[in-house]
């Protein structure tokens, strides 16, 4: 056995692997009071149209600031609060709290058409999920098309009669449905023609060398394609220069969102944007 071998490269692995998983226990615990103590924020980044500054929606994207670790973007604790079954409060509280924000910037008359939240796959299958949206619509009183629901298609790696319920009770109140990241995971065709959703979000990976990498680009032409002839809107993320966008916009892509237009930004800098930088509509709400 390695243990008694005297193998050094063994006894450091498994002390950073104790070390490693105190460390988890330790941001779990973290995890478990942010929302109490208020640690949790929701920046916006902007969904614009073909000229770069028509806005048709917002996405809210979770951070947490973290008293020792400073901001932690939700790649670090999102999956731990998978996990830990933390992402159901915590995702109450990113709808709760982008849906109250969306009436604030109305009551401003800066409003983006629409809003969108990102909702996991523990938070899709949660039984509450309905009840969750249906009561924070009514509390807030957003209009319920001018909120977006942003999955991915690991949602239909699971029960899939039960998502597609799960997916047309949200169609029924009115909801809108993207599919984020699309092109990495579950694509199967069938459930597209199932499936009542609205938009196909592009993947990063394919937008990031499209203007380099042949297969990236026809990919894109194909999802493009693909989303006209179904009927759902398209949107690129990740575009990051105005090559990208430039390609986009020859291959149909017409909305657009990633650095290039800007940043996700904190609600003070994102009000700026919302009274500065751009025009709102025609287009209909994402
Ligand atoms: P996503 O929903 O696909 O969000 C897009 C991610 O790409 C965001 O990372 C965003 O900041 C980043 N991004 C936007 N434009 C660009 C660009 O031009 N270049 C590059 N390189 N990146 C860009 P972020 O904020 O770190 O979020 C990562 C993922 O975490 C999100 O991917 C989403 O799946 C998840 N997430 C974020 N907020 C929430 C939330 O409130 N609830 C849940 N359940 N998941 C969330
Ligand atoms: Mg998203
Ligand atoms: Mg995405
Ligand atoms: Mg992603």
């Amino acid at each position: 056995h390695a243990k008694h071998s005297g193998d050094r490269r063994f006894l450091t692995f498994s002390e950073s692997m104790a070390h490693r998983s105190v460390e988890m226990m330790n941001l779990e615990n973290d995890l478990r009071h942010a929302l109490n103590r208020d640690e949790l924020e929701l920046h916006y980044q902007p969904k614009v149209a073909h000229d770069g500054r028509t806005l048709v929606g917002a996405e809210a994207l979770i951070r947490w600031r973290h008293p020792r670790l400073g901001l932690v973007g939700p790649g670090d604790f999102i999956p731990l609060a998978e996990e830990s079954g933390l992402i159901i409060p915590i995702g109450r509280w990113t709808l709760a709290t982008a849906c109250q924000q969306f009436m604030e910037w109305r009551a401003q008359g800066i409003a983006p058409p629409s809003v969108s939240v990102n909702v996991s796959v523990r938070q899709f299958n949660d039984s509450a999920l309905l009840e969750t949206v249906r009561e924070v619509l009514d509390r807030t009183g957003v209009p319920a098309g001018c909120l977006d629901l942003e999955i991915t298609e690991s949602v239909m790696t699971g029960d899939v009669e039960r998502a597609v319920a799960t997916l047309g009770a949200l169609k029924a109140m009115g909801v809108t449905l993207s599919i984020d990241d699309f092109g990495t995971g579950y694509s199967s065709l069938n459930y597209l023609k199932t499936f009542p959703i609205d938009t196909l979000k592009i993947d990063q990976t394919f937008v990031r060398d499209v203007s380099r990498d042949s297969k990236d680009a026809a990919i894109i032409a194909t999802i493009v394609s693909l989303a006209r002839n179904l009927g759902f809107k398209v949107v690129a993320e990740g575009v990051e220069s105005l090559e990208q966008m430039e390609f986009l916009r020859d291959n149909e892509c017409s909305l657009f969102q990633g650095y290039w237009v800007s940043r996700p930004l904190p609600v003070a800098d994102f009000c700026i944007y919302l009274r500065e930088n751009h025009t709102v509509g025609p287009a209909e709400p994402i």
